[in-house]
């Protein structure tokens, strides 16, 4: 049984899953054979109790089961929606050796739906502050205050969650279910203080005068971009401005310039590249994802391919990227490629380039804290070079799940737990 689906039309950001009913839970549920020794809970990152929130389901205690995933996890709304359970959970649940796995992502995403109050110890008198409201910031701020620290989550934009907004369209993931998240850590107890750019306003010194320890998770936002001719023309734009623009700052239907394209090609095989094609199909453009590998490689969620082929993205594999083309007022027009061993020029208005990001110097280069040459910030165990600063998810990883840092978020806790305990 499989959660609905449906095709949205232009203009339409509506989220594209849907709720799973009650009856289809319990019905899923029943499936779960209650292993002793559950595979599933050893491909889960945060190693979530999954037959025990399973069985909880088919019992119809609802409640019970958000209180189990709850234990290791923030945001069972976000995971059930964004987690690659194909790659973690599910694929490693017996049932999926001799047919379909058991559909976790659907039943964590059903549970969100019976949030319960959560428990929160009382002040132990330490002072943390977070920096970064992206999965690791949010993760680590839950079990932070769980434990009993008081905690300030400190974010350089004007909107919290980070990444979960600005990076992940409406139709995946609501941003009401990101302020879910954010409101239920506000009344756990957690402060947020918005347009704050640790690092230059603040630096990490000063940080550490007021606060016993500080835990990073600044992410990995700055794009990677093509060294080819014509990348700097007009109309070449990365996927994480066009995202932004349209996610965070309501492009078109505000004052954010953004040119809808007629034509676009998107450069890339990830979710981003995914995301920035779809959202681009619901302004009216025709687009092409344009991939240097082959189809078996793509990066980006197997579901989100089958959506996108159902919304008419057009698909080019094994395409190395050559150049790009303009008219005389340096505007792209043509994006040439090299496909089995021939150049090939598509006509496009716009080009959207969509092959990582890597990690802001801010904190590295002016607060001393050890990094690679490439600003990804050096931490063993989640401790980096100076012994009160915490640090992980992108920052510490590059480019890696949510389901990773919300991860890391909940290590990082415990490890300065083991500290406080010496
Ligand atoms: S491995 Fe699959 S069948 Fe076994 S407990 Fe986990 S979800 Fe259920």
């Amino acid at each position: 049984m499989e959660a609905v689906v449906t095709v949205n039309n232009k203009y339409d950001f509506s989220e594209v899953k849907k709720d799973i009913s009650c009856e289809e839970a319990v019905s899923l549920s029943n499936y779960c054979l209650n292993c002793k020794n559950p595979m599933c809970k050893k491909g889960c990152p945060l190693e979530i109790d999954i037959p025990d929130f399973i069985s909880a389901i088919k019992n119809e205690e609802y409640e019970r089961a958000y209180e189990i995933i709850s234990q290791k996890s923030v945001m069972p709304e976000v995971c059930g929606r964004v987690c690659p359970q194909e790659l973690t959970c599910e694929a490693k649940c017996v049932r999926g050796l001799k047919g379909e796995s058991v559909k976790i992502g659907n039943l964590e995403r059903f549970v969100s739906n019976y949030k319960t109050p959560i428990k929160v110890k009382k002040s132990n008198g330490l002072k943390v502050a977070v920096v970064g409201s992206g999965p690791f910031g949010l993760s680590s701020a839950y079990h932070l205050k769980k434990e009993g620290f008081d905690v300030t989550v400190f974010e350089s934009s004007h909107v919290l969650g980070g990444v979960l907004i600005y990076g992940i369209p409406e139709f995946r993931l609501p941003k009401k279910i990101v302020d879910d998240v954010i409101y239920k850590l506000e009344n756990m107890g957690v402060i947020f203080k918005t347009d704050v750019l640790i690092g230059a306003t603040i630096t990490i010194e000063e940080l550490k005068k007021n606060f016993d320890y500080i835990f990073l998770g600044t992410g990995a936002g700055v794009p990677k971009m093509f060294d080819i001719p014509g990348v700097m023309s007009k109309n070449v734009l990365s996927a994480n401005e066009l995202l932004t623009r349209i996610n965070v700052m309501h492009a078109p239907n505000s004052d954010t310039p953004l040119i809808i394209p007629r034509k676009v090609v998107v450069i890339g095989g990830g979710n981003v590249a995914c995301d920035a094609a779809r959202s681009l199909v619901r302004l009216g453009s025709d687009v092409t994802i344009c991939y240097r590998k082959s189809e078996e490689f793509l990066k980006m969620r197997k579901e989100e391919y089958e959506h996108a082929k159902m919304e008419h993205v057009n698909f080019i594999f094994n395409a190395e990227p050559v150049r790009i083309e303009t008219d005389k007022a340096f505007t792209v027009n043509k994006c040439v490629f090299k496909i089995a061993k021939k150049h090939e020029k598509i006509e496009c208005d716009m080009v959207i380039i969509a092959i990582g990001t890597t990690h802001n110097d801010l904190i590295p280069r002016l607060n001393g804290i050890k990094s690679d040459e490439f600003y990804k910030i050096e931490a063993n165990d989640y401790v980096t070079s100076d012994s009160r600063v915490f640090a992980g998810g992108d920052a510490t990883r590059g480019n890696a799940t949510v389901i990773d840092a919300l991860s890391d978020g909940l290590k990082a806790v415990e490890k300065l737990m083991q500290i406080i305990k010496k």
